[in-house]
């Protein structure tokens, strides 16, 4: 078990940052991910960390030990890709043995790891089937099998599940997790899917343009997200330009226009007159016939059913707003009526807009 130290870590193409000044920690044993849009720099990272990529400037640490220039065999973190890269004409163990064989270990070692790694991912049954006769979701245990027959300090993995199909993603995820916590490798994974990212990491850094914008336990970033950004991509939020009206008991009223106001309760003192941009979750808007309390009315324009859920878009003037609503402990509504909508107050997160 390993600790893996970022400093100022900096990677650009040309003109191109994709990788502007990452600082971070991850103490050894923990499961950490980086998450984003596409093209924020998170393959980059991983990459830097594995040796397949120089950085510009800054520096990687594995235990204090510096290994920026430390050549890609001879690191201890080992990466498992989204496409696998296995070698489709070998058998699973050839695959499994390989990197023991590029870092020469004795023949009776590399069989005995390979048994090892293959039993870790319950494959031993597969030992001697070829890789192209494997399910994908096969595959990607066998990659993984190869990553951990190294005995890796660090386990690096790039969009894993990205290949796999919905059922077998959610289950190769527990999976890998369960592995994980079973090994107690330090673990950096990087996704642009949020909810992966949410279900499987102790802690999670979110990467814009090449830059962590926030980082911080699964609960922290959902609960307390920093910035407008890391609202809307953690959990969707609805995104709204607003100005403070008034203040009205322990809470503001917001106004996005003239049909559009409700309250939140600010955490910081925000003078009258101010502009805000406010995230507020689909879940914590409500739906209600229109006759009974709300904030403000709007048109139904589509309803999805999801199972637990229902999602609905509605419309008041020129705003569209996502609302998520039980699918059975509450009142449905149709498509083109008339509602009413309740922000809950207490979950708006309101941020003043600079210079503003
Ligand atoms: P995705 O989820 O789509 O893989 P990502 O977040 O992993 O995206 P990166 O692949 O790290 O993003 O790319 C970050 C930025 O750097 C992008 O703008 C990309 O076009 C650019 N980039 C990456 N590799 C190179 C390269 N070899 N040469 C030039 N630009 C590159």
């Amino acid at each position: 078990m390993s600790k893996l130290t970022l400093k100022n870590l900096t990677k650009r193409y040309g003109e191109v940052f994709a990788v502007k000044g990452v600082s971070l920690e991850i103490p050894s044993g923990e499961f950490f991910s980086f998450l984003g849009p596409s093209g924020c720099g998170k393959t980059t990272i991983l990459r830097m960390i594995a040796g397949l990529e120089y950085p510009s400037a800054g520096r990687i640490f594995v235990d204090d030990v510096d290994i920026t220039a430390t050549p890609p065999q001879k690191r201890d973190a080992v990466m498992v890709f989204q496409n696998y890269a296995l070698f489709p004409h070998m058998t699973v163990a050839g695959n499994v043995a390989f990197g023991l064989e590029v870092r020469k270990f004795a023949r009776a070692e590399i069989q005995k790891r390979v048994r090892e790694s293959l039993s870790l991912v319950r494959l031993d049954q597969k030992f001697d089937s070829h890789v192209q006769d494997l399910s994908g979701g096969e595959q990607q245990r066998v990659a993984l099998a190869r990553a951990l027959a190294v005995r890796p300090k660090i386990l690096l993995m790039d969009e894993p599940l990205s290949n796999l199909d919905v059922t077998l993603r959610a289950e190769t995820r527990l999976e890998i997790k369960q592995l994980q916590e079973a090994t107690g490798i330090t673990t950096v994974y990087v996704t642009h899917d949020q909810e992966e990212a949410l279900g499987i990491s102790d802690r999670i850094a979110v990467i814009e343009h090449g830059k962590v914008i926030q980082v911080g336990t699964p609960t922290e970033l959902y609960t307390q997200p920093k910035d407008p950004f890391v609202a809307a991509f953690l959990g969707n939020a609805n995104l709204l330009s607003a100005h403070v009206s008034r203040l009205d008991g322990k809470s503001h009223v917001l106004s996005v226009s003239e049909q559009l106001r409700f309250r939140a309760v600010l955490n910081e003192e925000v003078p009258e007159g101010s502009s805000v941009l406010v995230a507020i979750r689909p879940e914590h808007l409500c739906l209600v016939p229109v006759q009974d309390p709300h904030d403000f009315t709007a048109r139904v324009e589509a309803r999805e059913f999801q199972g637990l859920t229902i999602e609905y878009r509605v419309r008041t003037g020129e705003t569209v707003l996502r609302v998520v609503m039980d699918a059975f402990l509450t009142q449905r509504f149709l498509t083109r009526e008339e509602v009413g909508v309740r922000v809950d107050p207490e979950h708006c997160f309101v941020y003043t807009v600079a210079g503003a």
